[in-house]
């Protein structure tokens, strides 16, 4: 099984797909975690995307496609992925659907997280990651056990630039002006699913996994 999250910045798509990942043993893919570990290596294709996430732009296609698809066709794979962050536009839903198909494989639900630009704003104004494995928290609806530390491998916690300024407030307008041409080509394949992204982390966990259960038939509970 092959999900798509999609979402505003802020949305909840990384905190959400790293729990359903484990339930239901799909790997996580999430675009914006592999350029920033590209940056933290230094690797070329790190220095190549780092000036559009500083400015909150879109990454090129002929930089992220590739880099998207070359884990998507890794073995871990295999059992069935939750891309989180990509395709984010037609272009890129496009290709996604084409190299999909070549490897007899295709895009099961797509899953629109919807929440409000109020609670995108608190969200992403208290959000921090860890430094070695980008894991996610909120200083306020999902602190930390103890002050600025990783729960899960105890590495310090930073907040990213591009989550204040202009940089924040760029990425929130290209999301709303690019993404609705996604829902709109996933909508069309009957493939689109919208989960009210509002409430607590929790509940929208329940309501995803309602969403996935219906489509397999199957009963997987949190
Ligand atoms: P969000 O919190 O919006 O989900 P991400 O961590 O997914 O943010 O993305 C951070 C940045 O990485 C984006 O602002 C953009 O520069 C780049 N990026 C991530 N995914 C894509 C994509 N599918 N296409 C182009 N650029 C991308
Ligand atoms: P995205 O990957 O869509 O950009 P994240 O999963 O990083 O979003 O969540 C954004 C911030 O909001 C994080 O700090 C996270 O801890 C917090 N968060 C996620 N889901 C919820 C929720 N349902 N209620 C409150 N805070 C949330």
């Amino acid at each position: 099984m092959n999900i798509l999250l999609i979402g505003a910045p802020g949305a909840g798509k990384g905190t959400q797909a790293e729990k359903l990942s484990q339930l239901l043993a799909l790997r996580h893919i999430a675009s914006g975690d592999l350029f920033h570990k590209a940056f933290e290596e230094q690797t070329e294709l790190g220095l190549k995307a780092q000036r559009y996430v500083d400015l909150g732009e879109l990454v090129p296609d002929e930089i992220t496609i590739p880099m998207v698809m070359l884990h998507i066709e890794e073995p871990e794979s295999m059992q069935g992925v939750i891309l989180d962050g990509f395709p984010r536009t037609l272009a890129q839903s496009q290709v996604l659907d084409a190299e999909l198909l070549r490897i007899n494989r295709q895009i099961d639900l797509a899953i629109h997280l919807k929440v409000s630009r109020e609670e995108l704003l608190s969200r992403l104004a208290g959000r921090v990651f860890c430094q070695v494995n980008q894991h996610v928290y909120h200083i306020k609806f999902r602190p930390p056990k103890v002050a600025d530390r990783c729960d899960l491998d105890g590495s310090k916690l930073y907040q990213r630039p591009d989550d204040a300024g202009e940089a924040m407030r760029r990425r929130l307008v290209i999301y709303f002006n690019q993404t609705f041409q996604v829902l709109d080509y996933y909508s069309r394949q009957n493939k689109l699913r919208e989960v009210d992204g509002n409430s607590s982390i929790d509940s929208v966990q329940a309501m995803l996994l309602s969403v996935v259960n219906d489509y397999t038939g199957r009963e997987t509970r949190v």
